[in-house]
Protein backbone atom coordinates (compact mmCIF):
# COMPACT_ATOMS: atom_id res chain seq x y z
CA UNK A 1 0.00 0.00 0.00
CA UNK A 2 1.06 3.39 -0.61
CA UNK A 3 1.79 5.80 2.12
CA UNK A 4 -0.03 9.33 1.29
CA UNK A 5 1.08 12.42 2.79
CA UNK A 6 5.40 12.82 2.24
CA UNK A 7 7.25 16.36 2.93
CA UNK A 8 9.94 17.96 1.74
CA UNK A 9 10.98 17.31 5.33
CA UNK A 10 11.02 13.35 4.44
CA UNK A 11 12.96 13.85 1.49
CA UNK A 12 15.43 15.92 3.04
CA UNK A 13 15.65 13.30 6.24
CA UNK A 14 16.10 9.98 3.88
CA UNK A 15 18.57 11.85 1.61
CA UNK A 16 20.04 12.73 5.39
CA UNK A 17 20.39 9.03 6.18
CA UNK A 18 21.62 7.94 2.95
CA UNK A 19 24.44 10.56 2.59
CA UNK A 20 24.99 11.36 6.47
CA UNK A 21 25.66 15.48 6.71
CA UNK A 22 28.01 15.11 9.08
CA UNK A 23 30.14 13.56 6.58
CA UNK A 24 30.39 16.91 4.43
CA UNK A 25 33.59 19.38 4.93
CA UNK A 26 33.12 22.50 7.29
CA UNK A 27 33.21 24.46 4.23
CA UNK A 28 30.69 23.27 2.58
CA UNK A 29 26.67 23.83 2.54
CA UNK A 30 24.55 20.86 2.07
CA UNK A 31 21.12 20.00 2.65
CA UNK A 32 17.56 21.77 1.96
CA UNK A 33 18.53 25.55 0.44
CA UNK A 34 15.53 26.54 -0.19
CA UNK A 35 12.02 25.25 0.27
CA UNK A 36 9.22 24.89 2.69
CA UNK A 37 10.11 21.95 4.68
CA UNK A 38 5.71 21.20 5.32
CA UNK A 39 5.15 21.38 1.58
CA UNK A 40 3.73 17.99 0.29
CA UNK A 41 5.98 15.75 -2.06
CA UNK A 42 5.14 13.74 -5.37
CA UNK A 43 7.93 14.34 -7.77
CA UNK A 44 11.39 14.73 -6.94
CA UNK A 45 13.67 16.07 -10.05
CA UNK A 46 17.79 15.34 -9.71
CA UNK A 47 20.64 16.97 -11.44
CA UNK A 48 24.45 17.85 -10.90
CA UNK A 49 23.77 21.82 -10.53
CA UNK A 50 21.26 23.94 -9.24
CA UNK A 51 20.88 25.97 -12.41
CA UNK A 52 17.93 28.09 -13.36
CA UNK A 53 17.00 26.15 -16.33
CA UNK A 54 16.61 22.42 -13.99
CA UNK A 55 14.58 24.18 -11.40
CA UNK A 56 12.28 25.42 -14.08
CA UNK A 57 12.57 22.03 -15.60
CA UNK A 58 11.19 20.27 -12.45
CA UNK A 59 8.28 22.67 -11.91
CA UNK A 60 7.37 22.16 -15.56
CA UNK A 61 7.30 18.18 -14.69
CA UNK A 62 5.40 18.80 -11.63
CA UNK A 63 8.43 18.14 -9.34
CA UNK A 64 8.28 20.21 -5.88
CA UNK A 65 11.79 19.26 -5.68
CA UNK A 66 15.40 19.24 -7.34
CA UNK A 67 18.18 17.28 -5.60
CA UNK A 68 21.31 18.22 -6.69
CA UNK A 69 24.91 17.29 -6.29
CA UNK A 70 26.41 20.95 -6.27
CA UNK A 71 24.64 23.13 -3.39
CA UNK A 72 23.33 26.77 -4.52
CA UNK A 73 24.04 28.77 -1.73
CA UNK A 74 27.34 29.30 -0.23
CA UNK A 75 28.38 32.77 0.42
CA UNK A 76 26.06 35.00 2.37
CA UNK A 77 22.76 36.43 0.14
CA UNK A 78 22.75 40.13 0.59
CA UNK A 79 19.81 40.86 -1.62
CA UNK A 80 16.94 38.41 -3.10
CA UNK A 81 16.45 39.62 -6.65
CA UNK A 82 16.34 37.77 -9.72
CA UNK A 83 19.48 40.37 -10.88
CA UNK A 84 22.00 38.04 -10.23
CA UNK A 85 22.40 34.06 -10.81
CA UNK A 86 21.87 32.82 -7.54
CA UNK A 87 19.07 35.43 -6.79
CA UNK A 88 17.76 34.20 -10.26
CA UNK A 89 17.40 30.72 -8.86
CA UNK A 90 16.38 31.61 -5.65
CA UNK A 91 13.41 33.56 -6.73
CA UNK A 92 12.48 31.24 -9.23
CA UNK A 93 12.34 28.05 -7.07
CA UNK A 94 10.62 30.08 -4.17
CA UNK A 95 7.92 31.52 -6.78
CA UNK A 96 7.32 28.23 -8.70
CA UNK A 97 7.39 26.22 -5.25
CA UNK A 98 10.44 23.79 -6.00
CA UNK A 99 12.52 22.69 -3.21
CA UNK A 100 16.31 22.85 -3.88
CA UNK A 101 18.28 20.25 -1.73
CA UNK A 102 22.36 19.41 -2.09
CA UNK A 103 24.07 16.64 -1.22
CA UNK A 104 27.36 17.41 -1.91
CA UNK A 105 31.01 16.63 0.03
CA UNK A 106 28.58 14.36 1.95
CA UNK A 107 27.86 12.45 -1.40
CA UNK A 108 31.15 12.31 -2.60
CA UNK A 109 32.34 10.56 0.94
CA UNK A 110 28.99 8.41 1.59
CA UNK A 111 30.43 4.84 1.28
CA UNK A 112 27.73 3.79 -1.04
CA UNK A 113 27.92 7.45 -2.46
CA UNK A 114 29.77 9.66 -5.85
CA UNK A 115 32.81 8.12 -5.51
CA UNK A 116 32.16 4.63 -4.74
CA UNK A 117 30.00 4.74 -7.68
CA UNK A 118 32.68 6.29 -10.37
CA UNK A 119 34.83 3.13 -8.92
CA UNK A 120 32.42 0.78 -10.63
CA UNK A 121 32.16 2.62 -13.75
CA UNK A 122 35.56 2.19 -14.51
CA UNK A 123 36.03 -1.15 -13.24
CA UNK A 124 38.22 -0.47 -10.01
CA UNK A 125 37.02 -2.82 -7.82
CA UNK A 126 37.37 -3.25 -3.86
CA UNK A 127 37.68 0.11 -3.74
CA UNK A 128 38.20 1.48 -0.49
CA UNK A 129 38.67 5.47 0.79
CA UNK A 130 41.54 7.15 -0.56
CA UNK A 131 41.72 9.17 2.87
CA UNK A 132 39.00 8.39 6.04
CA UNK A 133 37.09 11.07 7.06
CA UNK A 134 36.15 11.97 10.81
CA UNK A 135 32.27 12.05 11.16
CA UNK A 136 30.56 14.85 13.37
CA UNK A 137 30.14 13.11 16.34
CA UNK A 138 30.25 13.18 20.02
CA UNK A 139 30.01 10.55 23.02
CA UNK A 140 27.45 11.26 25.27
CA UNK A 141 27.88 9.97 29.07
CA UNK A 142 24.82 10.28 31.18
CA UNK A 143 24.57 8.75 34.74
CA UNK A 144 21.17 7.40 35.86
CA UNK A 145 19.76 5.53 39.17
CA UNK A 146 19.33 2.54 38.44
CA UNK A 147 16.22 1.30 36.99
CA UNK A 148 15.66 4.54 34.87
CA UNK A 149 18.71 2.98 32.25
CA UNK A 150 16.10 1.58 30.25
CA UNK A 151 13.73 5.05 29.97
CA UNK A 152 16.76 7.23 29.34
CA UNK A 153 18.31 5.05 26.47
CA UNK A 154 14.94 4.95 24.49
CA UNK A 155 14.78 8.94 24.68
CA UNK A 156 18.26 8.73 23.50
CA UNK A 157 17.89 6.74 21.21
CA UNK A 158 14.56 7.74 19.49
CA UNK A 159 16.00 10.86 19.27
CA UNK A 160 18.90 9.68 16.85
CA UNK A 161 21.51 9.09 19.35
CA UNK A 162 23.32 5.09 19.63
CA UNK A 163 23.62 4.38 15.33
CA UNK A 164 26.81 3.19 14.27
CA UNK A 165 26.49 2.23 10.86
CA UNK A 166 23.77 -0.41 10.06
CA UNK A 167 23.44 -0.91 13.84
CA UNK A 168 21.46 1.06 16.21
CA UNK A 169 20.08 1.46 19.60
CA UNK A 170 24.33 1.25 20.50
CA UNK A 171 24.83 2.15 24.27
CA UNK A 172 27.13 1.12 26.97
CA UNK A 173 26.50 0.47 30.78
CA UNK A 174 28.67 0.06 33.76
CA UNK A 175 27.59 0.14 37.46
CA UNK A 176 28.75 2.34 40.61
CA UNK A 177 27.96 4.94 43.24
CA UNK A 178 26.87 8.58 42.50
CA UNK A 179 27.22 11.18 44.46
CA UNK A 180 25.93 14.23 45.51
CA UNK A 181 24.35 16.80 47.65
CA UNK A 182 21.33 18.98 47.46
CA UNK A 183 21.99 22.50 47.81
CA UNK A 184 18.77 25.17 49.45
CA UNK A 185 16.32 25.73 47.64
CA UNK A 186 16.01 22.08 45.32
CA UNK A 187 13.52 19.01 45.35
CA UNK A 188 15.84 15.75 45.07
CA UNK A 189 14.27 12.96 43.63
CA UNK A 190 16.77 10.83 46.34
CA UNK A 191 18.14 12.42 48.91
CA UNK A 192 17.69 15.26 51.97
CA UNK A 193 18.89 19.17 51.33
CA UNK A 194 22.00 19.82 53.19
CA UNK A 195 22.91 16.13 53.25
CA UNK A 196 25.38 14.26 50.77
CA UNK A 197 23.71 11.25 49.28
CA UNK A 198 24.89 8.06 47.83
CA UNK A 199 22.96 6.58 45.15
CA UNK A 200 23.14 3.28 42.61
CA UNK A 201 23.64 4.53 39.53
CA UNK A 202 24.53 3.35 35.86
CA UNK A 203 26.94 5.51 33.63
CA UNK A 204 24.95 5.09 30.45
CA UNK A 205 27.30 6.13 27.14
CA UNK A 206 26.26 6.57 23.49
CA UNK A 207 27.31 8.48 20.56
CA UNK A 208 25.60 11.10 19.38
CA UNK A 209 25.37 12.92 15.41
CA UNK A 210 26.46 16.53 16.26
CA UNK A 211 23.49 18.09 14.42
CA UNK A 212 20.91 15.87 16.20
CA UNK A 213 22.48 16.90 19.86
CA UNK A 214 20.15 19.60 20.58
CA UNK A 215 17.15 17.29 20.57
CA UNK A 216 18.87 14.18 22.33
CA UNK A 217 19.75 16.23 25.35
CA UNK A 218 15.87 17.57 25.34
CA UNK A 219 14.80 13.84 25.35
CA UNK A 220 17.32 12.52 27.96
CA UNK A 221 16.03 15.72 30.01
CA UNK A 222 12.76 14.57 30.41
CA UNK A 223 13.17 11.12 30.87
CA UNK A 224 15.52 11.23 33.58
CA UNK A 225 14.33 11.71 36.85
CA UNK A 226 17.02 13.84 38.51
CA UNK A 227 16.59 17.41 38.66
CA UNK A 228 19.61 17.98 37.86
CA UNK A 229 20.92 15.64 35.68
CA UNK A 230 24.94 15.14 35.65
CA UNK A 231 26.17 14.18 31.65
CA UNK A 232 29.66 14.72 29.93
CA UNK A 233 30.02 15.23 25.97
CA UNK A 234 32.82 14.61 24.76
CA UNK A 235 34.05 15.69 21.15
CA UNK A 236 35.27 11.96 18.70
CA UNK A 237 37.19 11.81 16.36
CA UNK A 238 35.84 8.77 14.93
CA UNK A 239 36.20 7.92 11.29
CA UNK A 240 33.43 6.65 9.60
CA UNK A 241 34.04 2.69 7.79
CA UNK A 242 33.55 2.64 4.32
CA UNK A 243 33.61 6.38 4.22
CA UNK A 244 36.18 8.97 2.72
CA UNK A 245 37.20 11.46 0.10
CA UNK A 246 38.48 9.85 -2.69
CA UNK A 247 38.99 5.27 -3.57
CA UNK A 248 41.74 3.63 -4.54
CA UNK A 249 41.62 -0.19 -5.87
CA UNK A 250 42.32 -2.80 -8.63
CA UNK A 251 41.60 -3.49 -11.82
CA UNK A 252 40.64 -7.18 -12.65
CA UNK A 253 43.87 -7.04 -14.87
CA UNK A 254 46.79 -4.90 -15.59
CA UNK A 255 46.24 -2.63 -18.43
CA UNK A 256 48.45 -0.17 -20.28
CA UNK A 257 47.59 3.70 -19.48
CA UNK A 258 46.45 3.97 -22.95
CA UNK A 259 43.80 0.96 -22.50
CA UNK A 260 43.06 2.68 -19.09
CA UNK A 261 42.02 5.53 -20.82
CA UNK A 262 40.00 4.52 -23.48
CA UNK A 263 37.41 2.43 -20.88
CA UNK A 264 37.30 5.50 -18.84
CA UNK A 265 36.19 7.74 -21.73
CA UNK A 266 33.94 5.36 -23.37
CA UNK A 267 32.45 4.34 -19.63
CA UNK A 268 32.28 7.85 -18.26
CA UNK A 269 31.17 9.06 -22.21
CA UNK A 270 33.86 11.96 -22.57
CA UNK A 271 34.59 13.61 -25.60
CA UNK A 272 38.17 13.79 -24.61
CA UNK A 273 40.36 13.22 -21.66
CA UNK A 274 43.76 15.18 -20.64
CA UNK A 275 46.80 12.16 -19.78
CA UNK A 276 50.08 12.76 -18.03
CA UNK A 277 52.17 9.97 -18.88
CA UNK A 278 52.81 7.43 -21.68
CA UNK A 279 50.42 4.79 -23.33
CA UNK A 280 52.57 2.16 -22.12
CA UNK A 281 53.07 2.65 -18.69
CA UNK A 282 51.11 -0.26 -16.38
CA UNK A 283 48.28 0.53 -14.54
CA UNK A 284 47.23 -1.53 -12.08
CA UNK A 285 46.30 0.64 -8.78
CA UNK A 286 43.84 3.35 -9.49
CA UNK A 287 42.78 6.06 -7.51
CA UNK A 288 40.31 8.12 -8.19
CA UNK A 289 38.07 11.38 -6.77
CA UNK A 290 35.33 12.69 -8.73
CA UNK A 291 35.16 16.26 -9.42
CA UNK A 292 38.57 18.13 -7.96
CA UNK A 293 40.64 15.70 -6.73
CA UNK A 294 44.10 16.29 -7.63
CA UNK A 295 44.68 17.56 -4.03
CA UNK A 296 44.56 13.90 -3.37
CA UNK A 297 47.82 12.90 -5.82
CA UNK A 298 50.10 12.66 -3.35
CA UNK A 299 48.15 10.66 -0.89
CA UNK A 300 47.30 8.30 -4.21
CA UNK A 301 51.12 8.08 -4.58
CA UNK A 302 52.22 7.30 -0.81
CA UNK A 303 49.28 4.26 -1.32
CA UNK A 304 51.07 2.80 -4.05
CA UNK A 305 48.23 4.11 -7.58
CA UNK A 306 49.79 4.03 -10.60
CA UNK A 307 47.09 6.43 -11.63
CA UNK A 308 45.05 9.11 -10.46
CA UNK A 309 41.60 9.85 -12.27
CA UNK A 310 39.41 13.02 -11.71
CA UNK A 311 38.64 16.24 -12.75
CA UNK A 312 39.78 20.21 -13.10
CA UNK A 313 44.01 19.23 -13.27
CA UNK A 314 45.74 22.41 -12.96
CA UNK A 315 49.11 22.96 -14.53
CA UNK A 316 51.29 22.38 -11.81
CA UNK A 317 49.57 19.69 -10.56
CA UNK A 318 50.14 18.23 -14.06
CA UNK A 319 54.30 18.78 -13.03
CA UNK A 320 53.77 17.61 -9.79
CA UNK A 321 52.33 13.87 -11.35
CA UNK A 322 55.52 13.65 -14.31
CA UNK A 323 57.67 14.21 -10.83
CA UNK A 324 56.26 11.54 -8.94
CA UNK A 325 55.96 9.06 -11.82
CA UNK A 326 52.50 8.64 -11.71
CA UNK A 327 49.90 8.65 -14.80
CA UNK A 328 47.10 11.28 -14.31
CA UNK A 329 44.05 11.11 -15.58
CA UNK A 330 41.94 14.12 -16.10
CA UNK A 331 38.23 13.32 -17.40
CA UNK A 332 36.82 16.67 -16.73
CA UNK A 333 34.46 17.96 -13.67
CA UNK A 334 31.33 17.47 -14.62
CA UNK A 335 31.55 13.56 -16.86
CA UNK A 336 33.53 12.67 -13.30
CA UNK A 337 30.31 13.59 -11.27
CA UNK A 338 27.46 13.32 -13.49
CA UNK A 339 26.95 9.62 -12.98
CA UNK A 340 25.10 10.82 -9.51
CA UNK A 341 21.68 11.52 -11.32
CA UNK A 342 20.94 8.11 -12.41
CA UNK A 343 23.13 6.68 -8.97
CA UNK A 344 20.92 9.24 -6.49
CA UNK A 345 17.55 8.04 -8.12
CA UNK A 346 17.89 4.66 -8.10
CA UNK A 347 19.33 4.88 -4.27
CA UNK A 348 16.55 7.05 -3.49
CA UNK A 349 13.88 4.99 -5.58
CA UNK A 350 14.49 1.94 -3.45
CA UNK A 351 14.67 3.29 -0.35
CA UNK A 352 11.23 4.80 -1.32
CA UNK A 353 9.46 1.60 -2.06
CA UNK A 354 10.65 0.44 1.29
CA UNK A 355 9.00 2.91 2.82
CA UNK A 356 6.13 2.85 0.22
CA UNK A 357 6.48 6.25 -0.16
CA UNK A 358 3.93 7.05 -3.57
CA UNK A 359 6.73 9.82 -5.14
CA UNK A 360 8.39 9.68 -8.45
CA UNK A 361 11.88 10.67 -8.99
CA UNK A 362 13.36 11.57 -12.21
CA UNK A 363 16.60 12.74 -13.85
CA UNK A 364 17.31 16.17 -15.37
CA UNK A 365 18.62 15.89 -18.82
CA UNK A 366 19.10 19.05 -20.05
CA UNK A 367 22.94 19.36 -18.28
CA UNK A 368 25.86 19.52 -20.51
CA UNK A 369 29.73 20.10 -19.78
CA UNK A 370 29.72 23.86 -20.02
CA UNK A 371 33.44 22.92 -21.59
CA UNK A 372 33.76 22.49 -25.56
CA UNK A 373 36.54 21.00 -27.16
CA UNK A 374 37.47 23.30 -30.28
ZN1 LIG B 1 31.67 18.88 -8.21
Amino acid sequence: MVKQGQRIQDLVGLIHKLYAPELAEDWDNVGLQVGDPGRPLDRVMVALDPGLEAVEAARDAGAQALVTHHPLLFKPVKRLTPDDAVGKVLWTAVRDGVAIISAHTNLDCAADGLNNWLAQKIGVEQALPLQAVAGDYLKLIVFVPVGHEDAVSDALFSAGGGQIGAYDQCSFRSSGEGTFRPGPGTQPYIGTVGQRETAEEVRLETIVPKRKLLRVLEKMQKAHPYEEVAYDLLPLKNQVPGAGLGRIGKLAQQATLGEFAARVKESLGCDHLRLIGTDQMPVHKVALCGGSGAFLLQTAHRQGADVLVTGDVKYHEARQAEELGMALIDAGHFATEQLMIEQVIQSLQAAARQLNWGVAFEAYTGEEDPFRFY
